[in-house]
């Protein structure tokens, strides 16, 4: 690809939207510049506002199998843990073909909704379990090639079936006992992995998955990578309940103890944390993902959105187990669920009282924060990521350059995104087959 020059009728700034910015694009697919560069625009975007692509910071991609399934509950007796049956079910189903398909389709979405880098934990490592193979790793790395989306995939270890317990039935193929054999797989799939679309960074599957000390020294190999380090905190009471049994202290206090809190760590879901140690980790600079539509969809509880707030978290978001993958609806469910809870209005806002700035930044540059990425942001220096509004889309219109981003966040509908660029290429909709061919 050629250096390009787009320019869209409207294009997201740190001021809001303005007309008129052109985005010079490198060949890398990088904004190189941005702002009134007096250039000929080699990609014109009429009846379009660009914003910075959305960033779903934590994503299973293979889960978009259980899309309408484990929606019965004879006697009301659903919980995360009839879901988790429901999903080891899925697990021992999928073979390569499967998972790719699946996998495929799953970003393929993600893209339909506006997001243009994914974090995908991915702790579904092996086809063969007995020979650990590591066969699905480069599978769901081929199904985010071909689908077009920035890919951060987060390899993740897996230790033990619970708190204490062997791995057993369907989690043999999340193993990774070893260590040194987990990162010679990671160092073998940094060197296959595709250029600047895909990188990688870790994950802990969770303090029930891995132990303590095993975590610390996992966040010590990380850091001599230059990877971001991800795991699931405290979604359900039954985690906190068993480590608190085990460690005598909460996953969170765990977390807080043995790893080196920055930047580069992520804690995901936190549903059920004590304020006092979330805003420590907060305070030393950690990020937090929610994924509100999954979290309802399990009925996990309403996380202290507030608190976390208050502590000056940034707050990212991810579509988890792809139940619906609609970053727009991520962002209303995050502000409206602590409305519905609080009996208040404008729980997510920036210091202006923007509650659409406030969503937007989660979806986007604190997602790239927490996945090491230079995008989430239309600004020299990142990703040309970015997301083509339909100006003239019936569920818009009434729109003013003040009102359009709530209004497309809280009242667009899906369709609203006509257009999705990923590196300065359009990645949706896909380029149709010429005729004939
Ligand atoms: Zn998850």
């Amino acid at each position: 690809m050629s250096e390009q020059v787009v320019e869209a009728e409207l294009t997201w700034t740190e001021d809001g939207f303005r007309p008129g910015v052109q985005l010079a694009v490198d060949a890398a697919g990088r904004i190189v510049a941005a702002g009134e560069l007096g250039r000929v625009p080699s990609r014109r975007l009429p009846r379009r506002a660009l914003l910075p692509g959305f960033v779903n910071a934590h994503s299973h991609a293979f889960q978009r199998g259980l899309r309408g399934r484990g929606e019965r509950f004879p006697r009301g007796a659903g919980s995360f843990w009839t879901w988790r049956q429901a999903m080891y079910e899925l697990v021992a189903a999928l073979d390569r073909q499967r998972l790719y398909e699946l996998s495929r389709q799953a970003f393929a979405e993600m893209l339909a909704a506006g997001i243009t880098a994914v974090g995908e934990f991915h702790y579904l490592h092996h086809e063969d379990a007995a020979a650990r193979d590591h066969a699905f790793d480069e599978v769901v790395a081929a199904a985010a090639r071909d689908a077009g989306i920035r890919l951060v995939l987060l390899a993740t270890v897996y230790q033990q079936g619970d708190v204490g317990r062997p791995l057993a039935g369907a989690q043999l193929r999340f193993a990774t006992p070893d260590a040194a054999a987990f990162w010679r797989r990671v160092d073998r799939l940094a060197a296959r992995l595709d250029g600047p679309l895909q990188s990688l960074g870790v994950a802990a599957h969770s303090l029930r998955a891995v132990p303590p000390e095993v975590l610390a020294e996992l966040q010590r190999q990380a850091r001599q990578r230059g990877m971001v380090l991800h795991l699931h905190v405290e979604e359900q009471r039954r985690e906190i309940e068993a480590c608190v049994a085990r460690y005598g202290r909460t996953p969170m206090e765990l977390l807080n103890h043995h790893l080196e809190v920055d930047a580069a760590v992520t804690a995901v879901h936190c549903t059920h944390t004590a304020a006092p140690e979330m805003a420590r980790f907060l305070a030393a600079g950690g990020n937090v993902c929610l994924c509100p539509l999954t979290e309802a969809n399990l009925g996990d509880g309403i996380a202290g959105v507030p608190a976390m707030l208050a502590a000056g978290g940034r707050l990212c978001l991810g579509t988890d187990s792809n139940a619906r993958i609609a970053m727009c609806e991520e962002m209303r469910w995050l502000e409206y669920v602590q409305r519905l809870a609080g009996e208040r209005r404008g729980v997510c806002c920036d210091g202006d009282g923007r509650v659409d700035r406030a969503l937007l930044a989660c979806a986007t540059r604190h997602g790239a924060r927490a996945l090491g990425l230079r995008a989430g942001r239309i600004a020299p220096g990142c990703w040309a990521d970015l997301v083509a509004v339909d100006l003239d889309h019936p569920s818009l219109a009434g729109w003013d350059r003040d009102t359009l981003l709530a209004a497309f966040i809280l009242g667009g509908r899906d369709d609203a995104v006509a257009e999705v660029f990923v590196g300065g290429r359009r990645a949706w909709p896909a380029a149709r087959p010429a005729a004939g061919s």
